[in-house]
């Protein structure tokens, strides 16, 4: 894991993006979330070989993208 200032760089968009801690209201869920790419992670394990897409994660949860309430807490929850 890539870390930029205490914060989690996504592996995904090679240092582009931050990872973000984010809360999905509807689901009850906490994901990580690249601010750029909008790659996401289900734990905080950041690898390449886990991120699985936002929109295609929220749709495998019966969401679209704009139904979810998906609330940032932030990039420094690494601390
Ligand atoms: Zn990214």
């Amino acid at each position: 894991m890539q870390i930029f200032n205490g914060k989690v760089v996504c592996p995904r968009c090679d240092g582009n993006g931050l990872v973000y801690k984010s809360r999905i209201d509807n689901l009850d869920l906490i994901v990580y979330i690249c601010d750029e790419c909008d790659a996401s992670w289900q734990d905080d394990d950041i690898c390449l070989n886990k991120f699985q897409d936002l929109s295609t994660f929220l749709q495998s949860k019966g969401l679209t993208y704009k139904d979810a309430k998906i609330l940032d807490l932030g990039c420094d929850w690494k601390k």
